[in-house]
């Protein structure tokens, strides 16, 4: 198996929401194509790969170090025993020489964009679903059956009161969800906090079926008074109150914040993963852990911050894999 070509286009995924932190008006997306020689049902396998949304599209890193490092790969060093692509050696391909450790920047999430289109091709040449691959290979054959999914939305839109946000959870509900995630932080917390009342309305007051988002746009004293505002509602949880990087802040706030705490979803290696885990306080028996695989360096690397996670005790129930919000 053999990689015959690579391409990558930017498209734009732009809209009028806005979190505490960003607005979207100018939201991009990398998506890359990756072709190859083993046939299929009378076409040739190609991988696609795209990066979820809230980063944007990674076109220089992707054609000056990552695509020309893939294909400059030696056909040869980038193959399982049997001649299929093994992303693993793949990725080390992409990663050799000059990438030094620490300083992850956003290369995280070109690399992760080709990893993706990398399993993708893989499945395909296997003639498996994605999903039944991995099982195979990593997890003794045995995979779940469902999946627990949630509805996230609620952001600040131009306009939007407290009616538009009530009628965009009852239409997630109608969709058959029964959890829902909406923005926080953007503005005052009395505000906010009419906000999740009414957002809570919807879910028949039920706290466990509704998360807060603040992506990272609180001090620890504004983290604090929230948490502290909100531990009434016993909500499912209170998500990147922080900036994620810092550890000791979160250490801080989860001496004080007995629910679940959720983060992770900007901390984009399995290195960085493992400082979370050591020194930010997270808690095994209650914490959501929600690494984006795709911006960080793809299902290679997840597949190390699981079993680092594992060695720190931790299980991968509390994983809720991120997907751009
Ligand atoms: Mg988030």
């Amino acid at each position: 198996m053999r990689i015959t070509g690579i391409a990558d286009i930017v498209v734009p995924i732009s809209s009028s929401i806005r979190n505490a932190y960003i607005d979207f008006s100018q939201m991009t997306a990398s998506v890359v194509a990756i072709f190859t020689d083993v046939m299929r049902e009378g076409r040739p396998v190609v991988g696609f790969g795209f990066n979820s949304n809230g980063r944007y599209a990674q076109q220089g890193l992707l054609r000056e170090r990552f695509i020309p490092r893939l294909k400059s790969a030696k056909p040869e060093d980038i193959v399982d025993a049997r001649g299929i692509i093994d992303p693993t050696k793949a990725w080390d391909a992409m990663m050799r020489n000059d990438e030094k450790p620490g300083g992850h920047g956003e290369r995280s999430v070109a690399v992760g964009v080709l990893d993706m289109a990398l399993w993708d091709a893989v499945a395909k040449a296997e003639g498996v679903p994605l999903w039944r691959l991995l099982a195979d290979r990593y997890n003794g054959g045995r995979a779940e059956k469902t999946a627990w999914v949630y509805a996230a939305g609620g952001y600040y839109y131009p306009d939007k009161d407290i009616g538009g946000l009530q009628d965009e959870m009852k239409r997630y509900l109608d969709l058959g969800y029964s959890t829902v995630k909406m923005k926080i932080g953007g503005g005052e917390l009395s505000a906010d906090l009419k906000r999740i009342e009414a957002a809570l309305k919807m879910v028949g007051g039920r706290g466990e079926n509704l998360c807060v988002d603040v992506n990272g746009r609180y001090g620890l004293d504004a983290a604090l008074a929230c948490g502290d505002a909100i531990a009434p509602y016993g909500l499912r949880w209170y998500e990147e109150s922080l900036d994620p990087l810092d550890y000791l802040l979160h250490a801080a706030l989860a001496t004080r914040y007995a629910s679940p705490l959720a983060t992770g979803e900007n901390v984009f290696s399995m290195r960085d993963a493992r400082n979370l885990i050591r020194h930010g306080g997270l808690r095994p028996d209650r914490d959501i852990l929600q690494f984006d695989p795709v911006l960080s360096y793809g299902l290679v690397e997840y597949l190390r911050t699981l079993d680092m996670l594992q060695a720190y005790g931790w299980s991968r129930r509390r994983c809720v894999p991120h997907g751009g919000h």
